[in-house]
């Protein structure tokens, strides 16, 4: 598997533009109250390939309602930050789909590189099997797919069953199906204003 996209500062540049996408979308669509939305974007201290992340990932895109009243916060999906988590969610899914198939010195300098603590990749595995394969994103990834995925083989299986070209184009398809995660303060945009296929 060729990851080299993942030290590519080319690579979050694409995917922050796809961010802008839906963000756009977003706010066209304005509050579920009939208001404006006003960027409200809050920062986030992403870890891991700092240099190469550039300022677009020191925020996370979000808005706010401009009435009075309602000042509701509406934060897009996204294929950048998978929720909260402080590292870039194509870190998070493909450290957590290559480790098994990693030698030990491939595994040190992932870890180096990317700024790692080792026990950040067991929380990671352990979201995949016990806090991800419980979501309706994954139920619903899951009913699509024959044979059925093993769940203890996230996001491994999940990577493995789409059909995207090479392993870049499959991490960023693979971001885009778990965009309803990312997010619970905004929900129904599901329009895709790109087309995953072309990513
Ligand atoms: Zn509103």
């Amino acid at each position: 598997m060729c990851h080299a996209f993942l030290t590519d500062s080319r690579f979050y540049q694409f995917l922050f533009h796809i961010d802008q996408e839906i963000a756009a979308e977003v706010k066209a669509n304005g509050c579920r109250c009939g208001g404006v939305l006003h960027s409200a974007r809050y920062p986030r201290k992403p870890r891991g390939l700092r240099g190469l992340l550039g300022e677009s990932y020191q925020t996370r895109l979000s808005f706010c309602c401009a009435v009075d009243g309602c000042r509701r916060r509406c934060t897009p999906p996204s294929v950048r930050f998978l929720g909260r988590k402080v590292y870039p969610g194509a870190i998070v899914i493909l450290v957590t789909a290559l480790e098994h198939g990693l030698t030990p010195n491939r595994r040190d300098w992932l870890i180096e590189t990317l700024d790692l603590w080792p026990q950040t990749l067991s929380r990671w595995r352990k979201w995949w099997r016990e806090v991800f394969s419980a979501s309706r994103c994954w139920q619903a990834q899951r009913g699509h797919c024959m044979p059925p995925l093993d769940p203890g083989q996230l996001p491994g299986a999940l990577l493995g069953a789409l059909t995207g070209g090479d392993l870049r184009q499959r991490v960023c398809q693979l971001l885009y199906l778990l965009t309803p995660i990312t997010t619970g303060s905004c929900s129904g945009y599901l329009r895709a204003v790109t087309d995953p296929q072309k990513m």
